[in-house]
């Protein structure tokens, strides 16, 4: 290890001279406070250190353990939260009695002396290589932790297999080339954790949130964004992300945006049930918390130590998302580091790399094949919040260049109280056409056809509502009046959705597509009546169908919409019977 001191301090960052490479990890003053190289210029180093620096002074020790920032890897992840450096919070909590963790203090990232119940899959003899399962632990209710062979040590053959409960520091497989694995390994989070091949997005992250599964699908292993102004339903959609989307684990990192947001997040999130299993959601999660008293520097880093887990996860095979609420604080701690550093900086302020920063992060999901032969994925959902909705400054503008779906969140629908509050016309989905394939495959035939037929009503809306504007409702073709209504049905009683309404909240894709069949039905029995000479008012005089609005809400549904067909079809007939 070697030593040296510091030369200047400027909030989260210290120059020291020291001997070092890049990322290793330093141990800065005499607290020993947890820092990060970050650059070196000469026998200069930049270290961006994860705690409070005040009182640091020029002369104070500096250290430099020669290992990268790493995050330790096995059972206890799930349930857990941690810091943006992942320490976890719940078990400094109970150690000092105060969720602010206390300068220099170290703490294992998992739990050295819970014992878990080891499952080997592997006998002597076998030879095991990097990133193999090679045993498992039923580590919560919901979720079996496979243990893997860290992926960058050598492939031997296994000499003694222990079955039985054992923490996680005991050795349980030895191998013939000395290796002594653990139930957890460690692996350095700024480098993405290896596969063997990278797969096409051609399965759906399903979400339950209706606009995005019919109108602007994500892909398991995919990339979305999600920007919008302050208070346009940001957090709100990323929370039924990770409630309601079929990933097996969820990893999220939140970077609140106001005091209390992450206070909430980390109140809230222990009493919520999975929908999929009624069991703890917490049983599949795993919470990064910066809270807004916690350094900016660790900001920074919790980006890479979510991802490192959701990687390690996805390497068991499973399907993992990860959201991020939201990538513009972390954007601005890279911002104030890269200031303080003097670099010269890029647009508003934001340094030259946070492209290429922001590129590395998205770049990290994906649906792959794993050294172990399974196939994981691991989907990243990015909240952006733009300062005053702006779309043009650079966090929102760099994120659109990478990824695949971007979910526009509109203030002015958040007003008018519709949400989600998802703009259908500015969003869009670059994976809707191979999706589509997967969904008419497995939910229904005409999936794709009645999701493209919405969308076209909706553009429809649009070029329409320019013209009433001009010349009034009145005085447009019967035709056009009648779309302008099947439009609002499509808004009010399709895409709206109440994010705490115990019904609303999710809905099956099953649900989604037979609802909107439900209404372009109705479409079809409308249009057929202003074929035959009945007057546009007279068809929107049907009552029953302000009926389909108060499907969504219905855990019956299926009845509901055959009792709401038949009620139309009775009014229908007594339409015609009058035209006749
Ligand atoms: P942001 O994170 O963009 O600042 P939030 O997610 O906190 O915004 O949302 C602000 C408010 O909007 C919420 O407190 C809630 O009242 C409302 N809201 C947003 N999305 C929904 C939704 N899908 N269903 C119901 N209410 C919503
Ligand atoms: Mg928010």
């Amino acid at each position: 290890m070697s030593k040296g001191e510091i030369i200047k301090v400027s909030g989260p960052l210290v120059v020291a001279k020291l001997n070092a490479k890049m990322y290793d990890v330093v141990l800065v003053g005499k607290e020993k406070l947890i820092g990060e190289v970050i650059r070196i210029d000469n026998d200069k180093v930049f270290i961006q250190v994860y705690e409070d620096t005040t009182g640091l002074k020029p002369g104070d020790p500096v250290e430099n353990t020669g290992k990268p920032l790493s995050v330790e890897l096995g059972p206890g992840l799930l349930k857990s939260i941690f810091d943006g450096i992942q320490r976890p919070l719940q078990k400094i909590a109970e150690e000092t009695n105060s969720v602010f963790i206390k300068r220099g203090i170290t703490v294992n990232s998992l739990d050295r002396e819970k014992k878990w119940d080891f499952k080997p899959l592997v006998k002597e003899g076998d030879v095991v290589k990097p990133g193999q399962v090679i045993g498992e632990v039923q580590e919560t209710e919901t979720v079996v932790h496979k243990i893997l062979v860290p992926p960058d040590i050598k492939e031997g053959k296994v000499i003694e297999v222990k079955k039985g409960k054992f923490t996680i520091e005991e050795p349980v497989i030895k191998l013939d080339n000395g290796s002594e694995l653990k139930m957890y390994h460690t692996w350095p989070i700024r480098r993405p954790r290896p596969y063997k091949e990278k797969l096409p997005p051609e399965v759906p992250l399903i979400t339950g949130i209706r606009i995005l599964d019919a109108l602007f699908p994500i892909a398991k292993g995919g990339q979305g964004a999600i920007p919008g102004p302050f208070g346009s339903g940001k957090t709100v959609t990323q929370q039924s992300l990770a409630k309601y989307s079929d990933a097996k684990i969820v990893v999220y990192i939140g970077c609140g945006e106001r005091g209390n947001e992450m206070t909430e997040v980390l109140e809230e999130f222990p009493e919520l049930i999975d929908p999929y299993t009624g069991k703890p959601l917490m049983n599949r999660t795993v919470l990064i918390a910066n809270t807004s008293n916690m350094p900016i520097a660790a900001r920074e880093a919790s980006i890479y130590v979510g991802t490192t887990i959701a990687e390690y996860f996805r390497d068991q095979g499973y399907d993992v998302s990860l959201m991020a609420d939201s990538t513009s604080r972390w954007a601005e701690a890279l911002r104030e580091i890269s200031a303080r550093m003097e670099e010269m900086p890029g647009e508003e302020g934001y340094p030259a790399y946070l492209g290429s920063r922001l590129a590395a992060f998205y770049e990290r999901a994906g649906r792959v094949i794993t050294l172990n032969d399974d196939i994981g994925s691991l989907t990243i959902i990015g909240a952006v919040s733009p300062p005053g909705g702006d779309m043009s400054e650079p966090v929102t503008q760099n994120t659109l260049r990478i990824v695949k779906v971007f979910w526009g969140l509109d203030k002015s629908l958040a007003q008018r109280r519709h949400f989600p509050a998802i703009n259908w016309l500015k969003s869009y989905s670059l994976y809707k056409e191979i999706l589509d394939k997967w969904f008419d495959e497995n939910v229904d035939k005409n999936y794709s056809k009645l999701t493209k037929e919405a969308m076209e009503i909706l553009k429809e809306e649009e070029k329409l509502r320019a013209i009433v504007q001009l010349v009034g409702t009145e005085s447009l073709p019967e035709k056009e009046r009648l779309t302008l209504e099947i439009a609002k049905m499509i808004r009010e009683f399709f895409l709206q959705q109440n994010a705490f309404d115990e019904v609303d909240a999710y809905s099956e894709p099953k649900k989604t597509i037979s609802l909107l069949k439900l209404i372009m039905w109705f479409k079809d029995r409308a249009f057929e009546l202003l074929e035959k000479g009945v007057e546009v008012e007279d068809i929107l005089k049907i009552k029953s169908r302000y009926k389909i609005g108060e499907i969504r809400f219905r855990k019956d549904w299926e009845k509901a919409i055959e009792e709401v067909k038949e009620e139309i079809e009775k009014e229908i007939s007594l339409i015609q019977r009058s035209v006749v």
